[in-house]
This record gives structure tokens, sequence and C-alpha cells, in this order.
């Protein structure tokens, strides 16, 4: 069991974590919604730390996104990347020497061992112990490696990574402060991976490693982790540390109970901020989620909150994120302004001078009385008209070939990084190329999912000016509108997707 750090006799410190690999997800906000509230409630601090450990994924654009996005719900930090703190650098990719000796360090007392299998011999054991009914598992070949060979390997610079040696037997304990008493049999637990072939340390070093560097007294994180506790159990006995209290919260849900993904709801807070909901909305809204006040009202700051915050007001039951809810609670906020803060408010949202500007170069010319211009660009700052399968019918294409270039164009936007009109112009005209289909065609589902209309301003200057995340909600919601795609049907586009030649 682990021993749970007294609160009054030192600050608490909590942190959120995000990975900075695509849009700011409104589950990290929820995250840091819960850990900032923590901290401010017994007077400690907040800290940020960018997990960019995945090389392939991790991006700039995104970790600035991410703290945008986490600024304009007035979800600050008191020490990230870009404020000082006590206990930086507060990017993982700063910090490799750290994970590197403490590493070094578990392989020198024979808790980590060097594995040299390759990736083949890894599948090959993966596809034999599923067809066997097992849980994958690494099956510990490399720990009978002997010394000798060992060196030889690593002199030479074959590839490798270290991975955590664990229990054959037994079961590992431990609190959860929503939970309670968790047991898990090590047998369940893989010999994770704590350093990757590149060098760069996986998350379960790294979390470690990083809690314990700064201070962190209580970890709020999502309950996907709660199976990778074990793993961290060992690492911090190896190290000698106390292990922070740990709270794994419930994650978002759909309506229907299954885990919330882009696929069945917006989850970019940019989607929102997007759509004119409040960043005071958002946060009272995620508040709900797993959390209520006291006297049960329904509508609060964050001050408030931190006034009456208790975690153990806190339910690990599955929270249902529900937009026809958000968007009562968003009416509510906006009844209550005053006049001049409803002015202010749409003002800050959209109509404003900056933004109507990048529209000019667009209605100008197709502009004979003013009168004519609020209907061209009705679905740039209002939503799309309603549509219906009707809306996609065309000479040359069916509804099957509607769905696969809409699905092959979003899955081309969510691996854009540059969301400029020329770029996505390129993107697209090599995937209608790559698709064998002419641009025209391919043009027109996308002209009726992006603007619910066949005839609208130029595409790719509204797919700009819409942004990432609501041209791809619009796509999203245009698949559905022609009847959806199966899970098997998804795949099959995913497999066609790769094949295709680009
Ligand atoms: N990078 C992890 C994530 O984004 C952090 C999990 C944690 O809070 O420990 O899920």
């Amino acid at each position: 069991t682990l021993s749970t750090k007294s609160e009054c006799s030192m600050t608490v410190r909590t942190r959120v974590a995000p990975s900075p690999t695509g849009d700011p997800h409104l589950g990290t906000a929820y995250m840091a919604l819960f850990n900032r509230a923590f901290a401010k409630k017994f007077g400690g601090q907040f800290v940020l730390r960018i997990e960019d450990t995945d090389q392939a994924r991790s991006t700039v654009e995104s970790e600035q996104v991410i703290f945008d996005a986490l600024r304009w719900m007035g979800l600050e930090w008191d020490e990230g990347p870009d404020i000082e703190g006590s206990s930086g650098p507060y990017r993982q990719s700063e910090r490799l020497e750290h994970y590197a000796k403490h590493a070094a360090e578990l392989v020198e007392y024979g808790h980590a061992f060097h594995c040299f299998c390759s990736t083949e011999r890894l599948a090959e054991l993966r596809r034999a112990q599923q067809s066997a009914g097992e849980t994958p598992r690494y099956d510990g070949l490399c720990l009978g490696l002997d010394e000798a060979d060992k060196v030889r390997r690593l002199e030479n610079g074959d590839a490798h990574v270290i991975r955590l040696r664990v229990p054959d037997n037994g079961e590992c304990t431990f609190e959860d402060g929503l939970r309670g008493i968790i047991t898990i049999p090590w047998q369940q637990v893989d010999m994770q991976v704590l350093v990757k072939s590149d060098g760069f340390p996986t998350y379960h070093l790294a979390v470690v490693v990083d809690d314990h560097m700064m201070d962190i007294t209580h970890v709020l994180r999502g309950e996907e982790w709660i199976s990778s506790v074990p793993k961290h159990v060992l690492l911090y006995q190896h190290f000698g540390w106390e292990m922070p209290s740990h709270y794994h919260l419930p994650l978002l849900r759909n309506p229907d109970q299954t885990k919330m993904s882009k696929r069945r709801n917006p989850t970019s807070i940019n989607y929102y901020r997007r759509c004119g909901y409040l960043p005071e909305t958002l946060l009272n809204y995620l508040a709900l989620m797993g959390w209520s006040m006291p006297d049960q009202s329904e509508m609060f700051s964050f001050d408030e909150m931190v006034e009456a915050f208790d975690i153990d007001r806190m339910s690990a039951g599955a929270p249902v994120f529900d937009i026809e809810k958000l968007n009562w609670l968003n009416g509510q906020y906006i009844r209550d302004m005053s006049a001049t803060a409803f002015m202010d408010r749409v003002a800050e949202w959209a109509v404003n001078r900056e933004r109507f500007q990048e529209l000019v170069p667009l209605v100008q010319e197709r502009t004979e009385r003013f009168i004519d211009l609020l209907p061209q660009v009705d679905y740039l700052l209002g939503e799309r008209a309603e549509i219906t399968q009707a809306n996609f019918e065309h000479k040359e294409l069916d509804d099957g070939d509607c769905i696969r270039i809409l699905d092959h164009a979003l899955r081309t936007l969510e691996r854009t990084r540059s969301w400029e009109r020329d770029d996505l112009f390129d993107e697209l005209k090599s995937l209608a190329e790559a698709m064998d289909v002419k641009f025209r065609d391919f043009l027109f589902p996308l002209f009726v999912a992006i603007s619910g209309r066949d005839v609208s301003l130029p595409l790719f200057d509204s797919l700009a000016f819409l942004g990432s995340d609501l041209s791809q909600s619009r796509i999203r919601t245009a698949i559905d509108v022609l009847g959806g795609v199966s899970k098997k049907e998804r795949r099959r586009l995913e497999l066609e997707f790769k094949d295709l030649d680009r």
C-alpha cells in the first residue's frame, strides 16, 4: 500500500501532463481543471508539463495550441515550459539526461534489463499469445542473455530497449484516492519498455522520474492509467522514493457511454471556442463531470468551485458529456449577461474587424449591394444549413463514392499540419489524383459537407476560414448524413487510404 503524503505538512503540488500530439483535447482541460482546483484549494501550485517523448507525433504547433486553449479557458499554470519555476525544464524532451541516469541505475541494480528482441519476434510472440487466448506480454527471453553476449551486442551498437523486471508471482496492492484499495496480480503486468530504441524514455519511466523531481504530491489523471500503477509502484520502490497520492478520474463518455472520441463528439477545445461556447461555461460544465457542489447548484465559477472543493465529492462513475446540456448551460450564461457584455463577448468571438477582414477578398468582388453579403457568409459565421442524403445526389458519384472521398479527405486533413489555403489545396489535390477522381467531382461532396449547399464561396478559402476543428466536424457529420460507416467499413477505408500511392 502506498503512503499518502499528509496534506498539512507540505506544499500541495499537482500537474497536468498533456502530450502535444494533436488538437487540444477536452480531456486535457478536464484534468487541468481538477488538478488546478485541488492545488488552489490547498494554497499549492499547479504545474504544466509537456510529455513530448513520442518524437514522431509531438509537434511545437500542437504544444502552442494547448497553451492557448488552456489559457483561453482560464486554466493558467504556476510553472511550465513558458513560466520558470523551481523544477524545470518542464518539457520531457529537455530532461533526457535524468531519465538516462535513472534507467542506468535500474539496470545496475538488476531492476531493469537490456532487450534486443526484434519487432518481428515481438509481433510473432503477441500473435501466438493472442491466439492461445493469453494476454500479450513479453516472455522474458532477454533476461536469460549471458553477460558477455550482452556486452558484445551493446558494444556492437545493436538496437535495444530497456525493460522493467516484474515479479513472477504475487500481486500489487495500492490505494487510489477515489477508488480505494486496488489489487492487480503481477502476472497481468508486462515487462514494460522504459527506454525505447531511440534512447527516449517511455511515459512510465518519465512520469515517475518527473513527478518525483517536480515534487508533485497529488496525481489526478485519467482512469486509463490504473493498470499502469503497478509498474510505477515498482519504480518508486526501486528508487526509494515516496509515491504521490493518486486519484484516477473517470473518462468523459458519449451519451451512449462509450469513451468520448472525436468520431462521435467534437473533442477539441477549439471546436467549442469557434462555435461560441463561453470558456466559463465549458469550465463549469467540465466541473460537473464527476463532481458536484454541496448545494447541488449547477452554475458556479472556478473560484466558487475551489471554495467548495472536496475531492471526496468526486465520483468515479462515468460522466456523460452531453452537448444538449452544455448548450443549455451556455444559454443560461448568455442570458445572464448585460447587453454590453453580450456585445463584447460576441465581438471577442468572431464579429470583429480582424475576423471580417479575412472574408473581404472573397466577398467584395461578389457583392453588388451590401444586402447580398450576409447570405454568402452565413455558413462561415453560422452553422451549416441542414443537409440530407439528397444534397449528395450527383451524376458521377454515388453515396459510397461520396463517403470514400469524405473519409479520405478527413484522414488527409487530420494529419495536415499547416491549415493554410494553399497547403490545403495541395494536399487535397494530390489526394484526388491518388484516388483517380476528377478534381471537380472530388470537390462536390466537400462543398456540400462544408457549406451545406452546392454553390458557395471557394472551398479552400472556406476551409481556411473555418479552421480545422469546424471543418473536420462538418465532414464527420456529413459522413453520418450519408449513413455513416460501420467498424468493418472504417477498417477497409483505412487500409485503402494507406494503400494510396502518395
Ligand atoms: N501524457 C499523459 C496523457 O496525456 C499524461 C498522463 C498523466 O497525467 O500521468 O495522458
